[in-house]
């Protein structure tokens, strides 16, 4: 995963993480480019996804 990708700079920038936060279905980081914007990723955890 592309962690550091911006959406206005492509994968060339150089983002900063924020904060992250520890949810149900995965990490949730918040990340801030040099160019001001700021994105969120999800890195669900391993088969977070499936039901049992
Ligand atoms: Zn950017």
């Amino acid at each position: 995963m592309d962690l550091k990708a911006c959406d206005v700079c492509g994968p060339a920038a150089q983002r900063e993480i924020l904060s992250a936060h520890s949810t149900s279905v995965g990490l949730v980081i918040y990340l801030r480019c040099a160019c001001g914007s700021v994105g969120v990723r999800l890195i669900a955890y391993e088969g977070a996804w499936r039901e049992s």
